[in-house]
C-alpha cells in the first residue's frame, strides 16, 4: 500500500489496541484519518485541527452522519469536530484528549511555530498518548527525484539521529516517554537507512485528570469552529 494508507493504518492500528475515547488530528488536512476513525467504535470525540480551512472543507461532508446512522439505535455517542487554527496557539477545545496524532505536520512547521509545538501539544493538550510522523531524510537517496526535500512546502527534513534528540528532549521536558518506529521498509540490502517514515510514540508518564488540567489552563477560545457533527 502507498506510504500514507500505511500512516493512516499504523494510527488504526494503535487505536485498536489502546482504545483511546478522545482522539484530536493536529494537522488533519482534508480529514481522511479523521473519517477512517469514525469507524472505530471505541471513539466517542473526534477532532480535526488545521491552519488551512478550504483543505479542510474539501471532503467534510464525508464526516457527517449517513441516513443509516439514525436508522440504527446508536450504540456509542459520536462528536465531530474540525477547528480552524495552528498548532503554535493554545485553546482549551484541545483539552482533555486521549490521543493526539500529527502525521507529517511538523516538517511544515515555520521555526517559530515548531518552537512552540512541544508547549503546546505536551504541556497544554497534555494527552496520555502523542504519536508523530516526518520523513526520515536518510531515506531519500532512494526516492527517485528528491533532491533537497521530499516536498516544496517542507521548512526541514530531519535524519533519524536529528528527530530522536528533540523527541527526547521534548519527552525529557514534558514528562512523556518515546519509542521509535516507522513505516516503509527498504529494500533488502538498503536496510542501513531506516523507515522511510519515522514515527515517534509519546506516552506521558503521570496520570493528570481532565479537572485539574482544566482549571489549571484557563484559556481563551482562538480556533474557529468549521464543521461539528453529533451521531
Ligand atoms: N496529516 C495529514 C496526512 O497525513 O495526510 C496531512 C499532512 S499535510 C502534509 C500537512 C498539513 O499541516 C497541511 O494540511 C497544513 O495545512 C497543516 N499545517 C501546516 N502548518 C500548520 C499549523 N501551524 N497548524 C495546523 N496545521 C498546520
Amino acid at each position: 500500500p502507498p506510504l500514507y494508507k500505511q500512516r493512516y493504518q499504523f494510527i488504526k492500528d494503535l487505536v485498536g489496541k489502546y482504545k483511546p475515547k478522545k482522539v484530536a488530528d493536529l494537522g488533519c488536512a482534508d480529514c481522511t484519518l479523521l473519517w477512517m476513525l469514525k469507524f472505530c467504535n471505541c471513539i466517542e470525540v473526534l477532532a480535526g485541527l488545521d491552519i488551512c480551512a478550504s483543505v479542510m472543507k474539501e471532503k467534510m461532508h464525508r464526516l457527517s452522519p449517513l441516513p443509516g446512522d439514525y436508522l440504527q439505535p446508536a450504540e456509542r455517542s459520536l462528536t465531530v469536530t474540525l477547528h480552524h487554527g495552528s498548532v503554535a496557539h493554545k485553546d482549551p477545545c484541545m483539552l482533555g484528549f486521549d490521543l493526539v496524532t500529527c502525521i507529517e505536520l511538523i516538517e511544515h512547521l515555520e521555526q517559530s511555530e515548531l518552537k512552540k509545538f512541544p508547549e503546546v501539544v505536551f504541556g497544554f493538550m497534555a494527552p496520555s498518548m502523542v504519536v508523530i510522523s516526518t520523513p526520515n531524510s536518510e531515506f531519500n537517496p532512494l526516492l527517485p527525484g528528491v533532491t533537497l526535500f521530499r516536498h516544496p512546502d517542507h521548512k526541514f527534513e530531519w535524519n533519524r539521529a536529528q528527530f530522536q534528540s528533540w523527541a527526547l528532549e521534548t519527552a525529557r521536558r514534558y514528562d512523556y516517554s518515546v519509542e521509535f518506529t516507522g513505516v516503509g521498509h527498504p529494500l533488502t540490502g538498503m536496510e542501513k537507512v531506516g523507515f522511510c517514515t519515522q514515527i515517534g510514540v509519546f506516552v506521558r508518564k503521570y496520570p493528570q485528570t481532565t479537572e485539574s488540567a482544566r482549571s489549571e489552563k484557563p484559556t481563551e477560545a482562538v480556533y474557529k469552529t468549521v464543521f461539528k457533527a453529533v451521531y
